[in-house]
Order: structure tokens, then sequence, then C-alpha cells
């Protein structure tokens, strides 16, 4: 067994109707400001849940300010555009209310704040995150991306490019588990965020950086995921599994957050770069090629994540398995008429961002392999 160390996950507190005592939350952490500033997007707004926040926090002491301006998965700009607005306020509590799009902008807008630096200048760990950052509260509406307790945040570069940044600094004072907020998520939004979660815990329980405490993490996500994800996809009233979904995708996060990403996550950025495909479906497009391939590499690994979907104890039960629940939920993998160049989307995969996960897969892909993942993909 490789030495490991385990970070924990920050403070989560799950209910039904939970998002009713947010502002007894902020109280708890926060005894400088008065300002609150809601992170959000038009998705989220338009959904109702933004006027449910703003109704529970009008019932208490705060005057609330909310951004929802947001539109798709974050740019460079947006998160710079939404530090200033921060800036200009006296220290103000910050909460991100959304999926990953939204508390992504969140996270690290709250923590550049505190400088007068582009957001742009922390990618790839440039430079060192500003301590400590605006308190914060993070309630994800997707389930999901796991973002409420992962270090990292995710944007996309004035050049187009999908980068990542990393740092403690971006994990938040508290984490609401609502799953009530989540029933307004359409049935294609549900698939394809459920298998992002999907995706995180197998790449958690098979990559390099596997551990066993990870491993019990991610093999019960996966668990969860299995068992509930259909009901929320057909039932979207469902709370059992709505509640069971973004339990999964919080431990999944968790479970990454101790070993990071793989492959399928180099293949979705560089999908997202190239194609503009949203994440849950581009990472699940990249695990559908990458698991029969790594199941030979680490059988171990795969028998249990296997297991955990429900099949027999086998390396090879793994890919069948995740290939008949995309079937089932539906979501498109299609990529014909996207007119991806493959020596353009080799080489946006293989770029610096993404080559520590390429490393960390359960079958290391090196800069040789590019061409050969690319065809893999594109020809199917
Ligand atoms: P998203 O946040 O982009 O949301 C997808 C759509 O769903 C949006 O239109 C949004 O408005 C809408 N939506 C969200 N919640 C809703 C609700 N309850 N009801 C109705 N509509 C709702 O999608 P996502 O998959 O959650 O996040 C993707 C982003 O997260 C990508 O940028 C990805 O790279 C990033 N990500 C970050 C991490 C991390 O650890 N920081 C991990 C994985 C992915």
């Amino acid at each position: 067994m490789n030495p490991f160390s385990f970070l924990g996950i920050n403070a989560v507190s799950f209910g039904i109707d939970r998002v009713e005592q947010l502002a007894e939350d902020i109280a708890e952490l926060n005894r400088e400001t008065s300002e609150i500033v809601v992170i959000s997007d038009f998705g989220v707004a338009k959904a109702g849940i933004l006027d449910r926040i703003r109704s529970v926090l009008a019932r208490s002491r705060y005057h609330v300010t909310v951004f929802s301006e947001l539109a798709g998965e974050p740019h460079a700009a947006t998160v710079d555009k939404v530090a200033q607005l921060l800036r200009r306020l006296d220290h103000p509590f910050v909460v991100g209310v959304g999926g990953g799009s939204a508390l992504d902008v969140a996270k690290l807008a709250a923590v550049i704040a505190e400088d007068e630096i582009p957001v742009e200048d922390y990618a790839l760990c440039a430079r060192p995150f500003p301590e400590p950052g605006l308190k914060r509260i993070l309630i994800p509406t997707t389930a999901g991306t796991g973002s409420e307790v992962t270090r990292t945040a995710v944007f996309t570069t004035s050049k187009g490019n999908k980068v990542w940044a990393w740092g403690h600094e971006l994990l938040p004072d508290k984490v609401l588990l609502d799953p009530c907020l989540t029933v307004s998520l359409p049935a294609d939004i549900t698939a394809a965020t459920g298998l992002d979660a999907m995706v995180h815990a197998i790449e958690a329980c098979t990559c390099q950086n596997r551990n066993p405490m990870a491993d019990a993490l991610g093999l019960h996500a996966i668990r969860l995921t299995k068992q509930h994800l259909m009901t929320a996809i057909e039932k979207p009233e469902d709370i059992e599994a709505r509640s069971g979904m973004l339990i999964a995708s919080t431990l999944a996060g968790g479970a990454f957050a101790q070993t990071g990403t793989a492959a399928a996550h180099a293949i979705g950025h560089a999908l997202a770069s190239v194609a503009g495909i949203p994440h849950g479906r581009a990472v699940t497009i990249g695990m559908e090629v990458l698991l029969p391939r790594n199941a030979e590499a680490s059988p171990e690994a795969h028998a249990a994540v296997a297991e955990a979907l429900g099949c027999e104890k086998k390396a090879d039960q793994c890919a069948p398995a995740f290939s008949a629940l995309i079937d089932q939920a539906g979501v498109d993998r299609s990529l014909v008429d996207r007119g991806i160049e493959p020596e353009t989307f080799t080489g946006v995969m293989m770029s610096e961002e993404n080559l520590p996960m390429l490393q960390n897969n359960a079958r290391p892909i090196s800069k040789n392999d590019g061409l050969e993942l690319t065809r893999w993909i594109l020809v199917r």
C-alpha cells in the first residue's frame, strides 16, 4: 500500500428543508458583518431557489446582495467581476448556491477578493492563495460535482482553456445539503450530474493515489448512486432518492479531494475546451472509454467497484455495468457533428493542466499515448 494523507472533509449539515436555518448558520460563523452576498446562476434563479434563500434571509438582520448573472460553466472574467463586487463591500459573508459552476465562482471569488490579483494568476498553483478569504457557506443544488468539499475550482481562461486552481483556502466554513433544492433539476441534468458523481467515485477508488480511507467514501458513493440515480431521474420529487444522490455526490467529492481525479477528467476538460460539452456528459464519455483498459491495469480496485455497482466482484464487470447505467440514464455520448479535430483535441488533452490527471490514471497515460487515446474517444 502506498503512503497517503487523509485530509478529511469540512463541516457538512444535511436535512430536508435545512436551508431554512441559513441565517442561524451565518450568525454562528460571522460576528463581523451584516452584508451577505449570494452567488448563484440564472438557472438556479429561474428554478425559484434564490427567492427561497431571499425569503429565509429577509427574516434576519442582514443586508443581502444577489449575483446571479452566471450562465454556463465559469470564465475567469466572471470570477474577477464577482471578486470586484465583494471587494467593494465591508468583509461580506458569501453564500454560494448552485451546481459546480456557481460554487466554483463563489469559492474562488471569496478567496481572491482578499487581494487585487486576477484569478488566472492562481491557475495550476502558479501562486498561493491569500488567506484567510471571506467566510462562506456553500449549498449545492446539483448532485453533483462535490465541489462543496473539494480544495479545487475549475474555470476557463481568456484563451479558452479549462484549468483548475487548488488550495486548502478554497474550502468553505460550512456546507448545507438540502435535497429539496435539487427537485427542480431537469431529468437530463440529474442524469449527467449524477454520472459525474459516479465518475468521481470510480476514479478516486481506482487511480494511482487511491487509498483505503478514500475508498470508504468512494465505494459508498457508488452504491448510493447506483441505488438512487434512476429514481431521481424518473421521479424528480422523490426526496429519498434526491437525498441519496446529494449525499453520494458529497461523498464522491470527499473521496477525490483526497486522491485527485484521473484521465476521464483530462478527457472531460478537453471536450469542454474544444467542443463545449458540459462537464457531467464529458467525463462520462471519458470514463466509458477508459474503463475496460483501466480494469485490466488494476483488476483488484475495479473488482471492488464492480461489487459496489451490484455486480460480481470481478474487474471485467465494471465497464458493462457503467455503460448500462449510461444507457438507462439516457445520457448522450455521441460526438459526431461536433467537428472535433483529432490533433487539436489531443494537444489540449495532453496539455500541462491535464497531465497530473493523466498520470494519476489507473493505467497511467504518457504523452506518447495521446493520439491513441483520442482515437478511442472519437472513433467508437
Ligand atoms: P452547473 O453548475 O453548470 O449547472 C448545470 C445547469 O443546471 C445550470 O444551467 C444551472 O443553472 C442548472 N441548475 C443547477 N441546479 C439546479 C436546480 N436545482 N434546479 C434547476 N436547475 C438547476 O453544473 P454542474 O455539473 O453542477 O457543475 C459543472 C461545473 O463544475 C464545471 O465547470 C466543472 O468543471 C465543475 N466541477 C468542479 C469540481 C470541483 O471540485 N470544484 C468538481 C467537478 C466539476
